[in-house]
């Protein structure tokens, strides 16, 4: 990979140090021999994949300016901007980047940022965040740093690790708006709920969210279940687990004295019940970001680890996964791509391309999860108006590849180039 933004950045502090000792028409020299006059780059003879209601456009010519879409049109039919970087597209294809909508990056190095470019993710949503991670978030969008745009939920309300760092870990509905409204205070764009967070601290968490219009993304909180959870004002429900772990028929719940099963869905399902779940999820407008790869992948250590090494029951709880997926797709639920991906540590960035080929096998057609990928997570993340679809005014996060993912998903997986908001990153 080179950089070839962050090539132009140096000569420019280096064109501006050298302005303060030499004139200016030096500097403009400067800049003349070594980047273009502007710094527009053109996509010629593209076939774009614009994720706007399936439309393909062949044959264009794409320009990007000021880290924006400025014009798509015709080959021939654009005024090419002088000094611009061309890039030739030889039919190949241009589409927006993708948004992995469940990340961790709390143990991370800035360097791992760009292991998301070069899996093709251009904006993420962080969901368990720290304070360095809102500064971060500001240095991507000033473009002091190369990286995914990021959202960052706060530091998550319920679970084991918030208690030992010092986090707000609300009890009562006081509690639960106090935290939220200090998160929000801190610029925090969501708030993430968990299993163990108590009704009452919920209700306190739910009321202040809406007042002062934060998002909720999360697990479901076991005091408050599935049906309750559905019907409050909640944005986003993470993994699917408490899908199966209400719909597992009574027999496979006794079976399991420490519930690994209904945590990574193994057991019979009532179907039934879990179409009447679905029928909620629909009509509640409540994302769902299934994660299917890290289930099919990982089991905390001390949760049965010999009865998960059971490889059947592995592949009934992959399946259970998979059909819910399918069923809340096929019923209109909003859904967007999330791979609990750790920047690393125990899922790599590139783990978005095993979870669409998932979602995939769940018996999505490629299309589809390709949408999921793009204009599902930009809105789950608030942000269509700027990203998500190849059109004229939004952000210039594209990746160009040299085969058609409509065709195989697996094509996304080594992009021939990757943009982020107009510098280009090639591979
Ligand atoms: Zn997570």
């Amino acid at each position: 990979m080179t950089f070839e933004g962050l090539a132009n950045n140096r000569i420019s502090l280096i064109c501006s140090a050298l302005f303060l000792l030499l004139s200016a028409s030096s500097c403009s020299k400067l800049l003349a021999n070594d980047e273009p006059l502007s710094d527009a780059v053109v996509f010629v003879g593209v076939t774009v994949l614009t994720m706007e209601d399936g439309e393909v456009l062949e044959d264009q010519t794409l320009v990007t300016q000021n880290g924006r879409i400025s014009v798509i049109g015709a080959r021939d039919s654009v005024a090419i901007p002088e000094g611009a970087n061309m890039i030739e597209g030889r039919s190949r294809v241009l589409m927006p980047g993708l948004v992995d909508a469940h990340i961790h990056l709390r143990h991370a190095e800035t360097d791992d940022l760009l292991e998301y470019v070069k899996a093709g993710i251009t904006c993420a949503r962080e969901m368990n965040g720290r304070p360095f991670l809102l500064e971060w978030r500001e240095r991507i969008d000033a473009g002091e740093l190369v990286g995914p745009c990021l959202k960052v939920a706060a530091p998550t309300m319920g679970n084991f690790s918030s208690p030992r760092e010092g986090f707000p870990t609300p009890q009562s509905q006081a509690e639960g708006a106090e935290a939220v409204r200090q998160f929000h205070r801190q610029g925090y764009d969501w708030v993430k709920v968990y299993t163990f967070l108590p009704r009452d601290a919920f209700v306190g968490v739910v009321n202040e969210a809406s007042a002062l219009g934060i998002p909720i993304g999360g697990h479901v909180p076991i005091e408050v279940g599935l049906a309750d959870f559905l019907s409050a004002e909640i944005h986003s429900t993470e993994h699917m687990t408490e899908y199966v772990s209400s719909s597992l028929t009574d027999e496979a719940t006794v079976l399991d004295k420490v519930d690994f099963r209904s945590i990574f869905g193994a057991g019979d399902v009532d179907w039934e019940k879990m179409d009447s779940q679905v029928r909620s999820t629909v009509k509640a407008r409540i994302w769902s970001v299934p994660t299917l790869v890290w289930f099919d992948r990982n089991l905390p250590a001390p949760l049965a680890a010999d009865a998960w090494a059971d490889t059947n029951l592995r592949e009934q709880g992959a399946r259970n996964r998979r059909e819910i997926v399918r069923r809340l797709h096929e019923a209109g639920a909003l859904l967007a791509v999330g791979t609990d991906s750790d920047a690393g540590d125990d899922l790599a960035a590139s783990a978005i391309h095993d979870e669409l080929n998932a979602l995939h096998e769940a018996g999505i057609k490629t299309e589809d999860v390709l949408e999921m990928a793009t204009t599902g997570g930009a809105k789950l993340l608030g942000l269509i108006d700027e990203i998500g679809s190849v059109s004229t005014g939004k952000r210039a996060d594209l990746l160009l590849l040299s085969c058609d993912p409509r065709d195989d998903l697996a094509c996304l997986r080594q992009p021939d180039m990757v943009v982020v908001r107009g510098r280009h990153v090639v591979e």
